[in-house]
């Protein structure tokens, strides 16, 4: 690695590849995120009712999803949008996980609820809109959950890695970075996917790299290809939104896949993850990256 990333990113040093560590992977039940297996997380945006999680936990196992993804706590930007529900669903994932196997992501969006949360959850989410909430990384990484930490919608991967550096100064290397787009101009799309950063991320940082083509196209048609994208670009697995019946949602319905969508998607990435499959043991990730062009 060239000597002018330690220099760019020096206050993130922790998060760097070095010597001592090339790459990081993180635990989660029988998984190893970061290791040879591409890892998918599916599911609701939020978590609403029991029939809508269970069918969407079923249903994303049987394609290949090795993680359930829903949301408990909400962090809305309208004040009158729905908030989740809580405990409630909390308790909801913790039934969903003892009846398909898949481990449980979900947001933690205050200080006073990482207790609670880290209670149910296998990972622990910090969104977009708290990345830099620097006493809630704090009681999160002192949890001793591994937590998967959402680029802010505005921030640099700089600013990225120094939110992560405080995981680890907190005593908790289980740390999994993830790209989900960020504003620019352009609004066509919800955000605008940062590729480059997920490649920047997998050759500078030893954390394991995952990608949100949902919250960053933000229209479900383009979800697959930026999944696709994703796996191009080096990720070591996806976060994706689905729904029994998007169109129902109680939020980001517009860019939640439908279960023949997210069947249609995972089928699209196979050929991308043999590629990826040759390249593993290829630290670098230059063989699949010339083998995508
Ligand atoms: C989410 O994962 O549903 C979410 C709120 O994401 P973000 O924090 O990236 O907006
Ligand atoms: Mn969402």
């Amino acid at each position: 690695m060239r000597e002018s990333w330690h220099e760019r990113f020096a206050e993130a040093s922790g998060c760097l590849k070095s010597d001592r560590c090339h790459k990081t992977v993180v635990p989660v039940l029988d998984l190893k995120i970061g290791g040879d297996e591409f890892i998918t997380m599916a599911g609701p945006c939020s978590v609403e009712t029991e029939f809508q999680l269970m069918a969407t936990a079923n249903h994303v196992r049987r394609a290949g999803a090795r993680i359930l993804r829903g949301g408990a706590f909400k962090p809305r930007s309208s004040p009158y949008a729905f908030q989740g529900l809580g405990l409630e669903g909390l308790k909801m994932l913790a039934r969903a996980r003892a009846e398909s196997g898949l481990a449980i992501v979900t947001e933690v969006i205050s200080e006073t609820d990482v207790s609670l949360v880290a209670e149910y959850a296998d990972i622990l989410q910090i969104g977009s809109r708290n990345m830099e909430n620097f006493s809630l990384l704090e009681a999160a990484a002192r949890s001793r959950r591994p937590i998967l930490l959402k680029r802010g919608m505005v921030a640099t991967v700089a600013d990225l890695l120094r939110s992560a550096q405080y995981i680890l100064d907190n005593g908790n290397p289980n740390v999994i970075l993830c790209e989900r787009g960020i504003r620019t101009f352009e609004t066509a799309t919800r955000n605008t996917f940062d590729v480059a950063a997920i490649a920047l991320l997998k050759q500078i940082s030893h954390m394991p790299v995952i990608a949100d083509p949902s919250h960053a196209a933000g229209h479900r048609e383009l979800v697959p290809a930026l999944a696709r994208i994703s796996v191009a670009a080096g990720a070591d697995g996806l976060l994706v939104e689905v729904h029994p019946h998007p169109d129902e949602a109680w939020s980001d319905g517009e860019q939640s896949l439908d279960f023949d969508g997210f069947d249609e998607m995972m089928a699209s990435l196979n050929p991308y993850l043999a590629l990826r499959e040759r390249a593993v043991g290829d630290s670098s990730g230059a063989r699949l990256m010339e083998a995508v062009g």
